[in-house]
């Protein structure tokens, strides 16, 4: 038998919700867990073949990768998200899940499962399931407890009339919507992106957190606190962030011990390009996993970063332009030959690390907000859609470790803005400022995982809690 039990992870089939659980998963392993980690089979295979470098194995060190199919069809693109998580609800229903258990328990007497953990805003209705085994029950939120909040509170805000019943907001100005959290934009409300389905979801992810009663976050109590109060009245709640690689947290600037789960492989040469730049000098740019940008936004991201007169990596991902084909405008990349490095994917840990990053021009996706703040590095937001203008507004307004990218009335960030944010963050009084607010963060983030840190305490907690009916 394996001491520390054998605990079932089901992330949200996303790059930014598989790479936060894939930690959680080391962190229990060396905890003495063995953990089965499933994926759909789409997303095991994008893993598996990209990651030819450093290969990941079914049987990883303790991990193993298990798959399902998602329900769509193998030409599907799984693009469509409110669509594909749809498909999820009957591929990944509570008993094809009861059915993985029973398989794993019958052939493994010894390895039984005793735990699982379910990112949650999929899987609903694996409480009973749970129950039946008499097993522990987590639900994890891959983002801000404020974004988590916000949905869970969706019922009482339709109720006394802020939102409406379609969960549109009732007034285009700021509104505080919950009293831990700073006034929001109509906005800035996670689910106005993906319609009725996306609303729908959001209201059933907080039904479902309130029957678990306790969900695991990967963010920490010193960035949001008030937050994590409030929602503590109604349920547990354990910030245990940041999910990162430790070696990361350490400042140091290397290699992850263990491979990443990536969709994409890595383009490792831009490290070596970023070793000839001068310290605090580059511009990063990534727009994450998902993000589509239109033709027009990606002319203007590139005469902005021309005309903003400094090196620049770029990750221009395949997927990332409307229509499939990545469209840089011409004679671009002959202007600025000198100072530009474009890569199809990067290691973005070891990028943000490195002593060379001046800024982060971001879409604002939690991951990348979180990696920014532990490495320190001060950000341009330009959220794309669900949470990210959420995190933006906690960027801008609440940590101030940051700048936004204004759009124009067409939706446009126009390359004048890039230039300018640009030069107000790094040569400005305001980015001196936010420079001081980064660092005293990063030290935060840095502090909160040793121990005696409240992200070290919250998962101390959430240990016992999974090894509890063992030592019974
Ligand atoms: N990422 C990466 N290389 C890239 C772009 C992104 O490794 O070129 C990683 C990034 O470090 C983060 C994840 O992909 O962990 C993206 O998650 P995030 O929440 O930032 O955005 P999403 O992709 O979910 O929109």
């Amino acid at each position: 038998m394996n001491m520390g039990g054998h605990a079932l992870l089901i992330p949200l089939p996303f790059q930014g919700h598989i790479n936060p659980l894939m930690q959680l998963a080391w962190k229990l392993v060396s905890h003495g867990f063995l953990v089965t980690f499933l994926n759909t089979d789409f997303n095991h295979n994008r893993i598996m073949q990209a990651n030819t470098r450093n290969p990941i194995h079914n049987n990883w060190d303790g991990i193993r990768m298990v798959s399902i199919p998602d329900g769509l069809p193998p030409d599907d693109k799984r693009t469509n998200i409110p669509n594909l998580l749809q498909a999820l609800d009957n591929s990944m229903a509570p008993s094809v899940i009861k059915s993985l258990i029973e398989e794993i328990n019958e052939r493994e007497e010894e390895n039984k499962i005793t735990g699982i953990i379910v990112d949650a805003m999929t899987c609903f209705g694996l409480k009973a399931v749970a129950d039946f085994y008499q097993i522990p029950l987590f639900a994890f939120h891959a983002s801000l407890v404020a974004n988590c909040t916000i949905r869970y509170f969706i019922p009482r805000l339709v109720s006394i009339g802020t939102l409406a019943q379609d969960g549109a907001p009732k007034e285009e100005k700021k509104v505080r919507y919950i009293p831990s959290m700073p006034p929001l934009r109509s906005g800035d409300l996670p689910w106005l992106f993906g319609g009725e389905k996306m609303f729908k979801r959001c209201i059933q992810m907080g039904e479902s957190i309130k029957q678990i009663k306790r969900v695991l976050t990967n963010s920490f109590y010193e960035l949001e606190g008030p937050v994590v109060e409030e929602l503590s009245r109604e349920v547990e709640v354990y910030p245990i962030g940041p999910l990162i690689p430790g070696e990361f947290l350490e400042g140091v600037k290397r290699s992850p011990s263990k491979a990443l789960p990536s969709f994409w492989a890595d383009d490792v040469e831009c490290l070596e390009w970023l070793d000839k730049q001068s310290t605090q000098s580059v511009i990063y740019v990534s727009f994450g996993s998902l993000a589509v940008w239109s033709q027009i936004q990606v002319e203007e991201f590139a005469a902005g970063l021309e005309a903003a007169l400094r090196p620049f990596l770029w990750v221009v991902r395949s997927g990332l332009m409307e229509g499939g084909k990545p469209t840089i405008p011409p004679g671009f990349l002959e202007h600025v030959r000198e100072r530009i490095c474009i890569v199809s994917w990067a290691p973005q840990l070891q990028v943000l690390s490195h002593p060379c990053i001046a800024c982060f021009v971001t879409h604002c996706g939690w991951n990348s907000v979180q990696e920014s703040i532990t490495m320190g590095v001060p950000m341009l937001c330009s959220p794309h859609f669900i949470d990210q203008f959420l995190n933006r507004t906690y960027i801008v307004d609440v940590w101030k470790i940051g700048l936004p990218l204004e759009s124009n009335k067409d939706g446009i960030i126009e390359k004048g803005e890039i230039a300018r944010a640009v030069d107000r963050l790094l040569v400005g009084e305001d980015g001196a400022e936010i420079r001081k607010h980064v660092t005293k963060l990063m030290r935060s983030s840095r502090d909160v995982v040793k121990e005696g840190g409240s992200s070290f305490n919250s998962y101390s907690k959430f240990l016992h809690q999974m090894k509890k009916q063992l030592l019974d």
